[in-house]
């Protein structure tokens, strides 16, 4: 049996780094106050807290009452469409959305969410590389429109958005922008200043932190209906005692992952050319899907034609070798990822899409691997498929 395991999932999620970890373990035992509490374990939890707020803060280039911790990446994106969305309805503003068609499920959802309680929604269109284009965005925009969420970075074909121009049109049309940001933590500058954005969201576990646990940035002012609640945390904006270990842990993950965010990308982005490189030099009829150069620097996302990317998965599962597809199984049918048909690919390119994601741990021994490993299971899939 193969042991080796090679982790190239990264976008779906990290493992929690060994610091992260280190600081996150008093707050599940010694110091497991609660942070409304008036004693002193109360205290030093609300201390930890405070401390968090302000680690944040100091990445995103915002004040600490800005930061609102939540669950995660769906939280934060539910907490930013619903909550503004619904406040500025009831302060008759209008009910019109734009999302981009690439978004991730956490806004899509949401925002089809918030069509069925009456809402107008405008899906904005990329191009071939997974662009939205700040054109449309203007075009896009209504006299009643009150939200506009376009990502940072796509987690599938790692795509990289235009975000301060996008926030820059939000801005001068007086409509709030949301930007999630999730999988661009560790990757991209995040200061919110420069990128024009009124929220952003993030979460923990994409970037070395733990799961459940994640922020929302709202920009001072921003109307905002609470979506949980119940008492006073978070200014009132997301009721709920805090995960103070978790929440301990994201900031800590969040700063490492700034501190080492130019080298880290610097040795990514090369390993992920070589890796697209060979792949397109040896496999024939194979392509790079999203933008070429605006792209996460860990992130490889191929296609083969000829192949169902689910069975190349398990071929390289048997080989211990973890990737992913953007194509959901529903109810036993493939159905092709969204971003991909978004993006201009068909039902069968977007199915022989495959998405290898490098992390801190990948080496170039393993990139090697999979590159070793590679071309004979397309060619085998390839012969089974005639
Ligand atoms: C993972 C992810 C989310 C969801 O975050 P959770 O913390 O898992 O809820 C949202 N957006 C993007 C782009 C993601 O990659």
């Amino acid at each position: 049996m193969n042991k080796r395991i090679v982790y190239l999932d990264h976008a779906a999620t990290t493992p929690l780094a060994p610091e992260v970890l280190e600081v996150m373990l008093p707050y599940f035992s010694l110091q497991a106050g609660n942070p409304s509490s008036i004693h002193q374990l109360g205290r030093a939890a609300l201390h930890a807290l405070d401390d968090a707020r302000e680690q944040v803060a100091l990445v995103l280039g915002c004040t600490r009452r800005e930061v609102i911790f939540t669950s995660g990446g769906s939280e934060g994106a539910n907490l930013a469409l619903k909550g503004v969305a619904l406040a500025q309805r009831a302060r008759g503003r209008g009910a019109h959305l734009i999302v981009s068609a690439i978004e991730h499920h956490a806004v899509l959802h949401a925002a089809e969410a918030l069509q069925t309680l009456g809402f107008e929604l405008t899906l904005l269109p990329v191009d071939r590389n997974g662009l939205v284009q700040p054109s449309d965005l203007q075009t896009a925009l209504r006299p009643d429109t009150v939200l506009v969420s376009v990502m940072y970075a796509n987690n599938e074909v790692g795509s990289i958005q235009p975000i301060p121009a996008l926030g820059a049109i939000c801005r001068a049309a007086g409509v709030f922008f949301h930007s999630d940001a999730v999988q661009a933590a560790g990757a991209l500058p995040l200061d919110v200043e420069t990128l024009h954005v009124d929220l952003l969201s993030l979460t923990g576990h994409k970037c070395y932190g733990p799961k459940g646990v994640g922020v929302l940035y709202a920009r001072r002012g921003i109307p905002l209906q609470p979506q949980i609640n119940g008492g006073g945390q978070e200014r009132r904006r997301r009721a709920g005692t805090e995960n103070v270990p978790g929440i301990v842990g994201f900031a800590a993950a969040l700063s490492q992952a700034e501190a080492q965010r130019g080298a880290a990308s610097q040795r990514l982005s090369h390993l992920r050319d070589h890796l697209i490189t060979k792949v397109l030099g040896t496999i024939p009829d194979s392509w790079l899907n999203g933008d070429p150069t605006q792209r996460l620097p860990n992130n490889a996302n191929l296609g083969f034609a000829g192949i169902e990317g689910e069975s190349l998965l398990l071929l390289l599962d048997q080989v211990g070798i973890c990737a992913s597809s953007g194509s959901a199984c529903t109810s036993g049918s493939l159905e092709p990822s969204h971003v991909l048909v978004a993006m201009g690919l068909t039902p069968e390119a977007a199915n022989g899409s495959v998405r290898f994601t490098l992390g801190q741990t990948t080496t170039s021994d393993e990139v090697a691997y999979l590159l070793e490993v590679l071309p004979p299971m397309i060619a085998r899939l390839r012969e089974v498929s005639q």
